[in-house]
């Protein structure tokens, strides 16, 4: 088998680039040379015919139990692929209860916290290792607001590859315990993401490190699209492709990366419709809104947002978001972080344990269903993200400690609730 990738096209202007760059470690810096870093991000192309004859003569059904399944959808090279690795293919989990609870025909949450590290990061970082082995990167690095970091420490180590992370000081202890263990040399930035990520950039120059920051590097996005691909061929499962998916939203790649591994199901036939997107936001953290009314970003950003992974001023993939978000003719909605800890006790008494982040989806999805964006007859997939125990903090934030009690039954006996 081999990859089925034909050029890389410029999201702005259409520019097209041979896909044989992506054999270079210098295709993780490449952008349109026309539109430059901001707008120019490039995107990979594949031949789906060639695709759709692979997966006839070697069908999904019978393919390993992770996101090396879509092989010939990621721009990597068959030799190079680390077959072990067990990132992707998460289950989607019905919850009928949540679904009468919240008056709607059907809530499904895809559970990302199953993968290796703990989040939906696995997923490009999985890929972004592969490719910076494939092509002789000696080293990798990468900022992040803390998954992007712990996934890539996690591959990085399971690799033997050297790793250098940019996270902002205010990471989440269990994030930052995550990247000490698998041993990456670890830059606690005395600022916020966005400046860590700038950081990051100018020391990979520096360096002649490879970049795994997703929003330019073209590679893992590609990674991301897996999730996509799964919703689609998962949802046979389920009932059919849901009318609405539920992703929060920070640098934009992740959403962008689902939208991409839809469409790709859809034009190869896998499934007959698209859902809309439901883009989430923090109240206080909404550029990507902002840009969806202005088309461009808000020139002062500010805020903050409990939400520490899409705490993201500037989100570098903007563009590749709204016209997801648009393309889909789905809508953006913000949560409070006071109904972001409420959608993580309502997503964790359901059975899946989700962190701010990947709750805010949830909390997106309460407000759509009581605006009346979502219908009572629809059904939802929400991605939850990343893992409680992600953020543990948080966690008892939103659920309290539990009340103390001597070793007697009989203080049990006066403990429980009336
Ligand atoms: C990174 C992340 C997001 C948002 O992804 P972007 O690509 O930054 O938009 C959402 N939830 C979790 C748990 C994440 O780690």
């Amino acid at each position: 088998m081999a990859n089925c990738v034909t050029n890389l096209t410029c999201i702005h202007c259409g520019a097209t680039f041979p896909g044989a760059n992506l054999k270079t470690a210098e295709a993780t810096w490449m952008v349109c040379p026309r539109c430059g870093p901001m707008d120019g991000i490039l995107d990979v192309g594949y031949d789906l015919e060639r695709v759709q004859a692979a997966w006839r003569k070697n069908p999904l059904q019978d393919r390993p139990r992770n996101q090396w399944r879509y092989e010939e959808l990621l721009p990597l090279e068959p030799d190079a692929i680390r077959r072990e690795w067990s990132d992707g293919y998460t289950p989607i989990i019905d919850t009928p209860r949540l679904a009468r609870r919240l008056g709607v025909q059907q809530i499904v949450l895809k559970d990302e916290g199953r993968n290796p590290t703990g989040s939906f990061k696995d997923r490009s970082s999985a890929v972004g290792v592969t490719h910076a082995l494939q092509v002789g990167a000696t080293t990798i690095a990468c900022a992040s607001t803390g998954n992007a970091a712990s996934s890539l420490a996690g591959h990085a180590a399971l690799a033997g590859l050297p790793a250098y992370i940019f996270v902002p000081q205010t990471a989440p202890e269990p994030k930052v315990a995550q990247l000490q263990v698998f041993g990456a040399f670890v830059f606690a930035v005395k600022s916020s993401y966005d400046e860590a990520y700038d950081l990051c950039t100018k020391a990979c120059r520096e360096f002649g490190w490879y970049n795994r920051n997703c929003a330019i590097n073209p590679v893992l996005v590609e990674g991301k699209k897996t999730a996509g691909l799964e919703i689609a061929e998962q949802s046979a499962g389920f009932g059919g492709v849901p009318d609405w998916v539920a992703v929060s939203v920070g640098d934009g790649c992740t959403i962008a990366g689902i939208w991409k591994g839809l469409k790709q199901m859809h034009e190869l036939g896998v499934i007959d419709r698209l859902p809309r997107l439901l883009a989430v936001q923090a109240d206080d953290v909404n550029p990507i809104q902002y840009a969806m009314e202005h088309n461009e970003l808000p020139t002062q950003p500010t805020g903050k947002t409990i939400a520490d992974s899409i705490d993201v001023r500037v989100p570098r993939n903007w563009r590749k978001a709204v016209n997801a978000i648009r393309d889909s003719a789905g809508t953006l909605v913000t949560a409070s972080d006071d109904a972001i800890l409420d959608a993580m006790r309502l997503t964790g008494r359901h059975g899946v344990f989700a962190e701010p982040a990947a709750a805010a989806a949830m909390a997106g999805v309460v407000s759509a269903i009581e605006a009346k964006v979502i219908g009572q007859q629809e059904r939802v997939l929400v991605m939850i993200t990343g893992s409680g125990l992600k953020d543990t903090k948080n966690a008892i934030r939103a659920a309290g400690r539990p009340i103390e009690v001597a070793p007697t039954v009989a203080a049990v006996a006066a403990s429980l609730p009336k």
